[in-house]
């Protein structure tokens, strides 16, 4: 009886131990059989129960038994964890994965390239806060309360007076407050309006350009802007300044340049016009001047401002703003 039953313990262990697939599962086994309230080891323990004359024949099979596990178990395991060692062994024959760079987004790109093309004209790069009053980003600015140009730009208050700048002009009041002039500016940064669809995002970059000196004519402003497109995309380019109205510049300008990928000819992106417009422009106000303290008898100025996202559209001729915004990879690493 004794021995049949140590058997069938035996039995047992060994059809387990046939379905085991890995190291783990045979560990699991051993303590099942072995472990300290193993089968066997209880087993074992129990012998003292039986009657005198059948614990030595008990003993000795159940000895076996365990002897013979022991060696089975230790000789799978091997086995498993030497058939393990060939399945992760390298496959040389497979490509490389490597390790693929980073780089920067193409908003920053192309923020860097305008600025680094101002900076080499003279300008200084600076930056304002993006959470601005509501005094430097309207009124400082000539725009006072319930005048109708708040309503082109659609803003994301805060508070009454704080918001989420609409755009990167509020930079140029900052400037002229702390410093007398000459000024020769420019300033990148996140913009923010509560707009969204093909070429419109509630978040976008501006770069903002302001030059006070005696002396400075809307001559200067075109031969700076003519100089920077120039640059940015390249001396076959044509501009044309088209009179627009800004309250923070008279006069104002918009400035449209040839349509880069038709030459002129109309295309769909120009709106079959051959013209692309890229940023505003203008002198700068009196109003404005005299905001900060600035001798508006003595000097005058220039100022402009492009959205980066536009001219990274122009220049990689990608049709839908949201794509910079997707953080897709296979979209950014062409960049
Ligand atoms: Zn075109």
């Amino acid at each position: 009886m004794v021995e049949t039953s140590i058997d069938k313990i035996l039995e047992q262990a060994t059809e387990e131990l046939a379905g085991a697939v890995d190291p783990d599962a045979v560990g699991q086994l051993q303590v099942k059989y072995l472990g300290r309230k193993g089968l066997v080891t209880r087993f074992l323990r129990n012998i003292s129960n039986l009657p005198a004359e059948q614990r030595p024949a008990a003993g000795k099979r159940a000895n076996q038994v365990k002897k013979h596990l022991e060696k089975e178990f230790a000789r799978i395991q091997k086995q498993l964890e030497a058939g393990n060692q060939v399945a992760e062994r390298l496959d040389v024959s497979l490509p490389g994965r490597g390790v693929l760079p980073g780089c920067l987004h193409p908003i920053t790109q192309v923020s860097r390239e305008i600025c680094d093309i101002f900076a080499r004209m003279g300008f200084e790069v600076v930056e304002g806060p993006e959470v601005e009053t509501d005094y430097y980003n309207f009124e400082a600015l000539n725009i006072p309360k319930n005048h109708p140009a708040r309503d082109m730009q659609d803003t994301f208050y805060i508070s009454e007076n704080i918001v989420l700048r609409t755009h990167t002009s509020p930079t140029q009041p900052r400037v002229m407050e702390k410093q007398a002039p000459p000024v020769r500016i420019v300033a990148p940064g996140k913009v923010y309006r509560c707009d969204s669809d093909l070429t419109h995002t509630p978040m976008f970059h501006q770069v903002e350009g302001l030059l006070v000196d005696e002396g400075v004519s809307f001559g200067d402003l075109k031969g700076i802007l003519t100089a920077f497109v120039h640059q940015m995309f390249d001396s076959r380019t044509n501009l044309r300044f088209r009179p627009s109205f800004f309250p923070f510049t008279e006069p104002s300008a918009e400035v449209d340049i040839g349509c880069v990928i038709c030459r002129g000819k109309g295309c769909r992106v120009c709106s079959h016009t051959g013209w692309l417009e890229i940023l505003g422009s203008g002198m700068v106000h009196p109003a404005v001047f005299e905001n900060v303290g600035y001798d508006t008898e003595k000097y005058t100025g220039f100022a402009f401002g492009m959205g980066v996202e536009r001219i990274a559209m122009l220049k990689y001729q990608v049709d839908d703003i949201r794509k910079y915004f997707d953080n897709d990879y296979r979209f950014l690493r062409q960049f």
